[in-house]
């Protein structure tokens, strides 16, 4: 696995790829296995060719059909919280909204067991395209409305959603595993990333609100 992600790091100088780590650092990430994760995953390789000349730059780029690729950043930043929050324990994640695949391969080099679900065909299936590609495996991807989540596979220990609904939904609280925690945004115009954890066996949610975001609408339906 290492490997074939290696060669896509040659096709970028490394420096490029450092002065986004420095980044993210000065932007206060601190977990060294996800910065470790983010250096040698190669960005470039989930867009398209006119943009893959700014895969570096720490910014949402768009990926077709209105969507966009999550930036750097932000992507970083949830996928810390996620461990962070869960104690280190994660064995299976649901992500809500594959796009590009992107934020899926960050997961999966990090957690043994990944779900994700996107409502829109043609990105799921060149997401799948680069996922294989890069040798990740314990990836499972599903053709559906994530407001459902993906009861068959759950509970999960964390739930991570890259499409922000004006309020939580219900579903996603309900495949939690005790202890499980669920990162969206959520809001409009102005959105908020929200940190939900399940308080044990109950089904009391304690939530935590920790910084303005951007992110696309969380959509209902699917589209092919
Ligand atoms: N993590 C992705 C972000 C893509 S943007 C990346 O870095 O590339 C968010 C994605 O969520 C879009 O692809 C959009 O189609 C998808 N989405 C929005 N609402 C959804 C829903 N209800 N179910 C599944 N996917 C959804």
């Amino acid at each position: 696995m290492t490997n074939l992600l290696m060669q896509g790091v040659g096709m970028t100088s490394l420096r490029t790829r450092e002065r986004l780590i420095q980044r993210l650092r000065d932007q206060g990430v601190t977990n060294m296995r996800v910065l470790d994760v983010l250096l040698n995953t190669p960005r470039h390789i989930f867009l398209d060719e006119a943009l893959a000349h700014r895969a570096y730059e720490d910014t949402a780029l768009p990926i077709g059909h209105g969507q966009t690729i999550s930036q750097p950043y932000i992507v970083a930043r949830m996928t810390e919280i996620l461990l962070g929050a869960a104690g280190g324990k994660l064995n299976k994640v649901l992500e809500v909204g594959t796009g590009s695949g992107y934020q899926t391969s960050v997961l999966a080099q990090l957690v043994p067991n990944v779900y994700s679900v996107e409502r829109i065909k043609p990105l799921q299936d060149k997401a799948r395209e680069r996922l294989r590609q890069l040798g990740l495996r314990n990836v499972q991807l599903r053709h559906a409305d994530g407001g459902f989540g993906w009861p068959e596979a759950g509970p999960y220990d964390a739930i991570l959603s890259t499409a922000a609904p004006q309020a939580v939904p219900d579903e996603l609280l309900k495949q939690l595993a005790p202890g499980g925690v669920l990162v969206i945004p959520i809001g409009g115009r102005e959105q908020q990333l929200h940190l939900i954890l399940r308080d044990g066996e109950t089904e009391n949610y304690i939530t935590q609100i920790l910084e303005p975001v951007k992110f696309v609408p969380f959509l209902s339906g699917t589209s092919r």
